[in-house]
């Protein structure tokens, strides 16, 4: 006759011969364990929250084209562009419309054609010109570019 020697496996009481056993999640477990249990079902155990990675990559920069600098504000791409230096612009327009006035009045004395001509010249000039730069092409950063 097997004697049966049981105990909970919540509480560690042994399980008398004339105590029912029960068993929970195949765990043998005195009457009072198994109603606590029941009325408290053991709680999942927590899944931690994803660890927080760090912040995903933008992606592999892109390849960099030699002699293409990076702009240093956000590391874009910079391409090739140029800007208008808008003082000399206003003035090539205005030394323009001087020197064509000039001609204007050129056609009638013609000696005043040797300054209107080169007035509007060096308006075109001046109108044209234009600085290289490199701009970036996410922040509009602009470097030098010579
Ligand atoms: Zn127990
Ligand atoms: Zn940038």
């Amino acid at each position: 006759m097997s004697v049966r020697n049981e105990k909970c496996a919540n509480c560690d009481a042994a399980i008398g011969k004339l105590e029912q056993a029960y068993v929970w999640q195949d765990r043998v477990v005195c009457e009072a364990c198994h109603r606590n249990l029941q009325d408290h079902p053991t709680p999942t155990i927590e899944v931690p929250p994803p660890l927080r990675g760090p912040p995903p990559l933008r992606g592999p920069p892109p390849p960099r084209t030699p002699g293409v600098p990076v702009c240093l504000a956000c590391g874009g791409p910079m391409d090739k562009s140029k800007v208008h230096e808008g003082s000399s612009l206003l003035a090539g327009c205005a030394l323009l419309v001087i020197g064509l006035a000039v001609c204007a009045v050129g056609a009638i004395i013609w000696p005043l054609l040797l300054v209107g001509v080169p007035c509007i010249i060096v308006s075109l000039f001046m109108g044209g010109h234009r600085r290289p730069v490199w701009k970036c092409r996410a922040c509009g950063a602009i470097i030098n570019r010579a």
